[in-house]
């Protein structure tokens, strides 16, 4: 196991006390090694988990030809591109219920959706464009041969690989899956992440406040963006700033996969957690370019990696998509896709100064043909509602300085972060 020192020396222009983002990201990154147990589960509980193996189709789906529509099936070749055809009707084909016979010269078969082709007969025509006259059927001209019927294995073919291992199972995964005929599946062991709070200030909800003290809200952002990750949670609850508390809490917690706590990494805080993290394991305090969650720790302790966001709520929110969300992914075995980062007009002047990655909580909406976006308004780390109100953060990269209205702005959708 290289050492957490080690790994990040490689991150080109890393420097703990002026980090970019991308440079964190990046230092996080090299430090991770993912979980590698698996276990098998039903198909239905494998819906956000992370395949273990490639999932290859041992049958064709569909597994004939069949129709497309609602009509006669045909044999292209008796078709006349010129004029009408006349066809007798020598019996029917249903979705379930095939038809037994074979199609010859001047023959068709009525067939509805899903039908398997009959043998024979390799073109659907739909009722609509034909006249019926008891057996006798008209097929208009201007048919092209092999229409309306979906070839064998067009969806999935037998032998090709059709999801790859480290993807995550989503509805569209469940049904393709289910398509198949598989009933279980190989998928990797959930990520278990243990969580506190920690703050002399803090009550925990259900007791009345003292005197300075505000509730440990914290705790409930993170239970919520955890719980989209489909990770496993175990909380903790809330820490005092005590070393001994606080040491205790941290052996416990290293137990599991990754350990997210909240408070305790500012500048004035951060000395006594420093000293007992050296003792306890390997962690970097660092001072992150951005706005807002400046201070963040990075680690790792025991075989569990540590993520010590700063206390302020939206500052706890944002390193969390920014940093935390990717990395546990990375941990549970997926290959996190870059959120995607999408253009719109400011509606207005916003200040900023560059040297900082800043994540503003906007709002994005439609005015005429338009994709505009305005902030929330007051946008202090302490400001919770702003993370409420908004739909986007408004990204202003690194170099930027400030937007005047009506300039393009990169945001990101917050739906794209769960
Ligand atoms: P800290 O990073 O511990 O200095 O905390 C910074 C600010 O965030 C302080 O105003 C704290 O009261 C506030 N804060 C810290 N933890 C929490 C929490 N769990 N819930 C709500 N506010 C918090
Ligand atoms: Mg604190």
């Amino acid at each position: 196991m290289t050492s957490i020192a080690q790994a990040v020396s490689c991150v080109d222009g890393y420097d703990p006390d002026a980090l970019r983002v991308d440079k964190a990201r990046e230092a996080i990154r090299a430090c991770l090694e993912p979980v590698t147990a698996s276990e098998t589960v039903p198909v239905r509980e494998s819906l956000g988990r992370v395949l273990a193996q490639d999932i290859v189709p041992a049958i064709n789906v569909p597994g004939h030809d069949n129709s497309a529509m609602d009509g006669w099936a045909v044999r292209g070749s008796d078709l006349n591109s010129s004029k009408e055809t006349s066809l007798s009707e020598i019996g029917k084909a249903l979705a379930g219920k095939p038809f037994h016979g074979k199609v010859s010269a001047g023959q068709c078969v009525r067939v509805m959706t899903g039908a398997v082709m009959p043998e024979g007969a390799d073109t659907v025509v739909v009722q609509e464009a034909c006249k019926a006259s008891g057996d006798r059927i008209t097929i208009p001209a201007g048919q092209k041969a092999g229409q309306n019927v979906r070839a064998a294995g067009e969806d999935l073919k037998a032998g090709v690989a059709v999801l790859k291992a480290g993807q995550q199972v989503r509805a569209a995964e469940l049904g393709l899956i289910a398509s198949l005929g598989i009933g279980e599946l190989s998928v990797r062991r959930r990520l278990r992440v243990a969580f506190f709070s920690t703050g002399d200030e803090l009550a925990s909800i259900g007791t009345a406040l003292k005197e300075g003290e505000v509730y440990d809200s914290n705790r409930y952002t993170l239970h919520g963006m955890l719980a989209r990750l489909g990770v496993e949670i175990i909380d903790m609850g809330v820490v005092r700033d005590d070393p001994a508390a606080l040491e205790k809490a941290f052996r416990e917690a290293s137990r599991h996969d990754a350990i997210v706590t909240t408070g305790g990494v500012s500048v004035g805080e951060a000395d006594f957690i420093r000293q007992m993290m050296a003792k306890l394991g390997e962690v970097l305090f660092w001072k992150i370019a951005m706005r807002p969650g400046r201070p963040m720790a990075f680690g790792r302790i025991g075989q569990s990696f540590l993520f010590g966001l700063p206390g302020n709520p939206v500052a706890v929110m944002v390193t969390f998509y920014q940093f935390v969300r990717e990395a546990l992914l990375f941990l549970s075995g997926v290959s996190p896709s870059e959120v995607p980062l999408l253009t719109a007009t400011s509606a207005q002047s916003i200040r900023k100064v560059p040297g900082r990655t800043e994540y503003q909580r906007g709002v994005l909406y439609k005015e005429g043909n338009a994709w505009k976006v305005r902030t929330t308004g007051q946008q202090g780390s302490g400001v919770l509602r702003s993370m409420s109100e908004a739909n986007c953060f408004i990204v202003l990269e690194h170099e930027r300085g400030k937007v005047e209205a009506g300039e393009p702005v990169n945001v990101q959708l917050m739906d794209t972060l769960a």
